[in-house]
């Protein structure tokens, strides 16, 4: 995070090239954050805020102003607060989501496994069927056949005997 005292680099640093009159505002009650205005620098969208808007006690302000730079803490206007939450909250959403497509696949795929299994053994079973009744006709169609030629044997010896 940066406090004002950071801002008075940032200023003599920008101040260069940039013209002197852009000017930064308070994104809450629109003051112009002057150099020796105690304002906070949002950690993630660089705007600023003041220290009355931000709601810090002036003394939290104070030593965190008093903070060696390599310190570093974060610091989130309400706005990016507020998105990160809802960011949090739509990951949320979305790892729910995520697993219960997760488990629904399973589901599927479970089924999917069965069905395959039933319909293999319905298939393997519908054949036997099949094949034994096959066999079974062909077996009747043989027999009606012999029994037809056995007949016409016995005729034709008789006619021949009876000569
Ligand atoms: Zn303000
Ligand atoms: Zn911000």
């Amino acid at each position: 995070m940066a406090t004002g005292s950071d801002k008075n680099q940032r200023r003599t640093r920008a101040g260069s090239k940039s013209s002197a009159t852009s000017k930064d505002l308070c994104t809450i009650c629109s003051v112009v954050i002057g150099n020796d205005t105690l304002a906070l620098n949002c950690d993630h969208c660089k705007l600023w805020v003041c220290l009355n808007c931000s709601k810090m006690p002036k003394s939290s302000y104070q030593e965190l102003v008093k903070c060696d730079k390599s310190f570093s803490m974060d610091w989130l206007c309400k706005v990016c607060k507020s998105n990160k939450s809802d960011l949090r909250s739509i990951s949320c959403t979305l790892s729910d989501l995520k697993s219960s497509c997760d488990s629904r696949l399973t589901q599927v795929e479970n089924r999917l496994t069965n069905l395959e299994t039933t319909m293999k053994d319905t298939v393997r079973s519908e054949t036997e069927t099949m094949k034994s009744e096959l066999a079974e006709s062909v077996n009747q169609i043989v027999e009606t056949r012999l029994k037809k030629w056995m007949t016409e044997k016995i005729v034709l010896q008789t006619l021949f005997s009876s000569k």
